[in-house]
């Protein structure tokens, strides 16, 4: 029952690919492969474009779960997702007849990166659908390199659907909804912390297999509610809020590094965990947590335990989930991975279902 953080949008994906033939490359929504002999150079710009119209041929289909398809260096794509909605997690999976050193996808303005079983033909990746996104098609790009250093590209298009949120009126202390104006600038301080943290990507997966819900317990559906607090209007909840008593320990729901573990003003006692290539967990409003930061946590080590610390209204874990700065579902990122066939799933936990309040 908290409104979690602020919105932090990551904006640290600026470094993409980019071709120097980029004029033989086509926005075509069909599957299509386009393999340019190109030297290809990493450059700063920003140059994703969103398409307006796409053609039905597109296999990335809303209400079509699990698609595929073959191009003509015989690449074959697959997509599950609970739904391509906002804040949904698209998980994605290139299967190459011949390895690959790179893939990834460029989509909403963002990279995210790939990974490769031991043979470089087989990549799976995640996708992250922004809360607040708008519905429409959207280009999705997939861009790589074979091991002869010929840079390739497949150009998808990803409909998304509209989703429509509740909106929640809470109580909380004034404070949290009017801080006093000497507050104000360690609130921003935190909040630049934050941002700065959700935008720099660690260039390697510490995450493997399934993640796991970090309490036991129903979660509730407050994703992406829209809060009003004390009557005035509050920006998205990007987490998802367990219901648990004070003390209740919480799970890494994955493994990866801790990169933070203080006291903030919003979140209270919030633990963050990266758990690599721009997926990062927050959990805040824990009565206290064990977790230090730069250690390495697996999966299911306890970090901390609930409580109500920061600005909530009663004892519960608040759990953010970040995708290359994209503010997503948690519960999607637990059901998309428990339900695909990724290689690495030790220990996968079953698709987990939203309770709405
Ligand atoms: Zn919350």
């Amino acid at each position: 029952m908290c409104n979690g953080t602020r919105i932090f949008t990551g904006r640290g994906f600026s470094t993409v690919w980019q071709s120097r033939n980029q004029n033989l490359l086509s926005d075509s929504s069909r599957l299509c492969v386009f393999v340019v002999n190109a030297v290809y150079r990493m450059t700063k710009i920003n140059c994703w474009r969103r398409l307006g119209a796409v053609t039905a041929a597109a296999l990335f289909l809303s209400g079509n779960p699990s698609s595929s398809g073959q191009g003509s260096p015989g690449i074959g794509i697959k997509q599950h997702a609970r739904s391509v909605q906002p804040g949904e997690v698209v998980w994605m999976e290139a299967r190459s007849p011949q390895p690959l050193k790179k893939l990834e996808a460029a989509a909403f303005k963002r990279v995210f990166p790939f990974y490769p079983d031991n043979t470089g033909l087989h990549w799976e990746g995640l996708i992250g659908i922004d809360l607040e996104t708008s519905p429409g098609s959207y280009t999705v790009e997939l861009l790589g390199m074979q091991d002869d250093g010929t840079a390739l590209k497949l150009t998808r298009t990803l409909t998304v659907k509209e989703k429509r949120f509740v909106t929640r009126h809470l109580k909380v202390e004034e404070k949290y909804v009017t801080p006093r104006p000497e507050l104000l600038e360690r609130i921003r301080e935190e909040s630049e912390r934050l941002r700065r943290i959700f935008a720099s990507v660690t260039p390697e997966r510490l995450w493997r297999g399934a993640f796991v819900a970090p309490v036991p317990g129903s979660p509730s559906s407050s994703f992406g509610s829209r809060s009003v607090l004390n009557d005035q209007p509050r920006s998205a909840h990007s987490g998802a809020d367990f219901h648990a008593p004070t003390g209740t320990p919480v799970k890494a729901p994955n493994a990866g590094k801790v990169v933070l573990a203080a006291e903030l003003y919003y979140s209270g006692n919030t633990v963050i965990i990266d758990h690599g290539f721009g997926l990062y967990s927050l959990f805040g409003h824990l009565s206290g947590f064990t977790a230090k930061e730069g250690e390495e946590v697996p999966r299911t080590k306890v970090i901390g335990y609930v409580g109500d610390t920061g600005r909530a209204t009663g004892p519960h874990l608040h759990w953010a989930v970040r995708l290359s700065g994209t503010r997503v579902d948690p519960l999607s990122l637990i059901a998309v991975l428990a339900a695909t066939t990724t290689t690495d799933k030790p220990g996968a936990a079953k698709p987990q279902q939203a309770n709405d309040k």
